[in-house]
């Protein structure tokens, strides 16, 4: 992974154009690898846009013989326009990150197939009978092999990408690799760790009912130093590899698989914030299904494995990070002629328990930062959307917000993950003053 691979502007610009359906037929008929898994004639393809993404536009094309799914960049924010410009350099970031994430955790990302940086292009495998893991979720569906899939991808991708398993100059070849991503960055950092707590244009939230509290957020001292330290550890914590926006939205599952989809924000950042990416999606699942219910108690099972959910994800992630520190430790970090003999070893132990709390710490804060944003800020997700009731949803993000707040400020009294699901928990007999 060499900075050298870094696109060029000029390639950018001349190479560049949106390819519609008819150019992207042609275009694809000219890759023998695509053309071939697609088979039949060209003429014979069925090509669909689904991209129902916020940022790039998405065609699922199929042939006779199968079928692929190709992402393109636009040089603008999909969901905004032309009047919102974003690099098409996070196509070739997307592309580094998925062969990456491939060698890494095999089998847990769609295998790509073709790249054109300058068409800031990816085709990859068609994920199918898959669905988005958000939908499914929404509409009460278990996903019984999730936490072990996507523990082994956080495990995996994070501890191969640190200190703990790469040597320095590896280290920062690949943090120079990712450098030139900051846009993709940026608007992390603007619109999770700023903007929910100001008055930002962008901002919405669902009014009236919510108005004091996100009043209260924007006044909120305790809260603005703890998202401004969680802010400062994104910024200043190039820990790993991360895949930087890894919510339910870029999880596509079956019952028997799970693939993780959509790295274009990875960069070296905290590990925490891909974990706690992961926690807050279950825990918003959790608390917006009793808006989804018809008859009361319809989805207590959902709701229960959606909190044995969050548990394991933190106890399994936890349990294979420090398995793989324990036996593939071939980084820089923590040098074996520090830590000889029996004593060297159980000091080294403790050390890794004391990593581990502060670990979890991070992916608390950050949990608890993914969910203000997606009730506070620009982009909300359907799990509270799709509660037709605005005052329904409206009590479901309430209690959301309840806990992020707790997560984030008294982070230190959540010293467990069973802490955590517990809040959750009493969270949900909570009744906002408006209810
Ligand atoms: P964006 O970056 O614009 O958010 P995504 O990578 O999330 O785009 O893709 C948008 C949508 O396209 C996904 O929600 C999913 O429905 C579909 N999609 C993306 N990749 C694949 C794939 N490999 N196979 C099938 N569908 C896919
Ligand atoms: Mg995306």
């Amino acid at each position: 992974m060499s900075s050298q691979r870094r696109p060029s502007a000029d390639a950018r610009e001349s190479d560049y154009r949106i390819l519609h359906e008819a150019d992207l037929r042609d275009y694809l008929a000219g890759v023998p690898e695509v053309a071939a898994r697609l088979g039949g004639s060209p003429a014979s393809w069925s090509i669909s846009e689904v991209g129902d993404g916020n940022l790039n536009l998405v065609f699922i094309v199929k042939g006779a013989g199968g079928g692929v799914a190709v992402k393109q960049a636009l040089p603008y924010v999909r969901l905004v326009g032309e009047s919102w410009p974003l690099p098409l350099s996070r196509s070739h970031y997307e592309y580094l990150a998925l062969t990456h994430q491939a060698r890494l955790a095999p089998g847990l990302v769609p295998v790509v197939l073709h790249h054109n940086e300058g068409l800031a292009l990816v085709v990859m495998e068609l994920l199918e009978p898959h669905i988005i893991m958000r939908k499914g979720l929404v509409g009460g569906t278990t996903y019984p092999r999730f936490d072990e899939d996507v523990t082994t991808f956080l495990a995996r991708t994070l501890f191969f990408s640190s200190d703990l398993a790469v040597t320095a100059a590896e280290k920062k070849d690949g943090i120079a690799a990712f450098a030139g991503n900051h846009a993709l960055c940026k608007i992390t950092e603007d619109l999770i760790f700023t903007d929910p707590y100001r008055v930002a244009e962008q901002n919405r939230w669902t009014e009236p009912w919510l108005d004091a509290t996100a009043a209260a957020f924007r006044g909120d001292l305790d809260l603005h130093v703890a998202i401004s330290r969680l802010k400062l550890k994104f910024l200043n914590a190039p820990e790993a590899l991360i895949h930087g926006d890894l919510h339910t939205g870029s999880i596509m599952v079956t019952a028997g698989e799970t693939k993780v989809i959509d790295p274009e924000f990875a960069f070296y950042g905290p590990m925490g914030f891909d974990i706690g990416a992961v926690i807050a999606n279950l825990l918003m699942a959790y608390l917006a299904s009793d808006g989804h219910e018809r008859s009361p108690g319809e989805r207590r099972a959902f709701e229960a494995w959606v909190l044995e959910t969050v548990e394991s994800v933190w106890t399994e992630f936890s349990r294979k990070f420090l398995e793989l520190w324990r036996s593939e430790a071939k980084g820089d970090a923590y040098p074996v002629t520090l830590f000889e003999g029996e004593a060297g070893a159980a000091r080294l132990e403790t050390e890794r328990q004391a990593y581990m709390a502060g670990l979890f710490e991070d992916t608390v804060g950050f949990a608890a930062a993914k969910i203000v944003r997606r009730i506070l800020g620009l982009a909300h997700n359907i799990d509270f959307e799709l509660i037709e009731d605005p005052k329904r949803r409206a009590v479901c993000e309430a209690r959301s917000l309840r806990l992020a707040r707790a997560m984030m400020v008294e982070a230190v009294s959540f010293g467990s993950i069973g802490a955590v699901t517990k809040a959750a928990r009493d969270v949900r007999d909570w009744r906002p003053d408006f209810a």
